[in-house]
């Protein structure tokens, strides 16, 4: 992830920083640049522009220019602006301050990685948060799907609602609450449906989901591996849910980068999040200073 964009920035950064004096002129071909690199990394062209405009403005200062490690104040200029596109350092973290059963609705496309992450995020909340945790899947489209998350759950080691066949989202999702008001869960996490694409029949379950489960935390979850894709699926469903976060998945792969910088920008929600691998414990708590550094090295 990130690694040719890392290197393209590389380059650009020791050339500055190589110079004893910065002009204009010099820090604007830098950011061209720059501005090259984050587009071939596939970051959203009206991210990239803010961005760009932004560390120019602030480069190009005399304070900067006249300091005596102009290259090095604009590397870090950079980096400032890298953390600030990712949602900067306080990132919140889950919001479970609500009479339990808390509620987390999971919402995203088929593939993107929902149902791992899912049981990635019952396991955190129940060994890191000390919660009991309830699943229960609410995808009635995909063949085999209830039953996965079911397998998962024994991995995990976390309750599951039974299936009954033939029953649809909205009313799983009331069965989910009230079994999980019994059992005196703390938080259940609700596996929505995915689609191979957006389309309006989805987010109407989806919003019908919402509708009767109030959910404190409506996560999408994202395939960082699927680009600009990743950044129209994000805005659809921006348009659509009230989303209180974002989970990247596939962080562990070769990504040139650009949902992930993106995603903070379009939709508004912090990313939470960090899938970064298949098994059950690859799941981080997403630090944008942290995913800063690894780009500029
Ligand atoms: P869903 O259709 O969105 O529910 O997707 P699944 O949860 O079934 O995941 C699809 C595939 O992606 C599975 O093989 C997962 O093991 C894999 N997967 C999910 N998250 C990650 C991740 O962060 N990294 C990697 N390498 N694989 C992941």
């Amino acid at each position: 992830m990130f690694d040719s964009l890392s290197d393209r920035l590389g380059s650009v950064f020791d050339k500055l920083r190589g110079r004893g004096a910065l002009n204009e002129a010099d820090v604007r071909e830098a950011m061209r640049e720059v501005r090259i690199a984050l587009l071939e990394a596939d970051v959203a062209l009206p991210v990239v522009r803010r961005f760009i405009d932004s560390v120019t403005e602030q480069a190009v200062g005399q304070s900067v220019l006249k300091s005596v490690t102009p290259g090095q104040q604009v590397v870090k200029i950079v980096n400032d602006a890298l953390v600030e596109m990712l949602g900067g350092d306080d990132v919140p973290g889950l919001d479970l301050a609500a009479a339990p059963p808390v509620v987390i609705m999971m919402v995203g496309l088929q593939g993107s990685g929902k149902t791992t992450t899912t049981a990635k995020l019952a396991k955190l909340l129940k060994e890191k948060h000390g919660k009991k945790a309830m699943m229960a899947s609410l995808d009635v489209n995909r063949p085999a799907a209830q039953e996965q998350l079911k397998v998962l759950g024994e991995q995990v080691d976390v309750a599951t609602l039974p299936i009954i066949a033939g029953q649809q989202p909205v009313d799983i999702a009331t069965r989910a609450l009230q079994a999980a008001k019994l059992q005196a869960i703390d938080v259940l996490l609700l596996d929505t449906a995915g689609r191979l694409h957006v389309d309006q029949q989805l987010m109407d379950e989806m919003q019908a989901v919402a509708a009767i489960s109030t959910p404190k935390e409506v996560l999408l979850v994202v395939d960082s591996l699927t680009g600009q894709d990743a950044v129209n699926v994000a805005q659809s469903f921006t348009a659509q849910v009230p989303l209180t976060g974002v989970v990247l998945t596939r962080m562990d792969g070769d990504a040139r980068g650009g949902a992930a910088l993106s995603m903070r920008a379009v939709t508004g929600k912090p990313i939470k999040f960090a899938g970064t691998g298949e098994k059950l414990d690859a799941l981080e708590v997403f630090q944008p200073s942290r995913v800063a550094g690894r780009i500029l090295g």
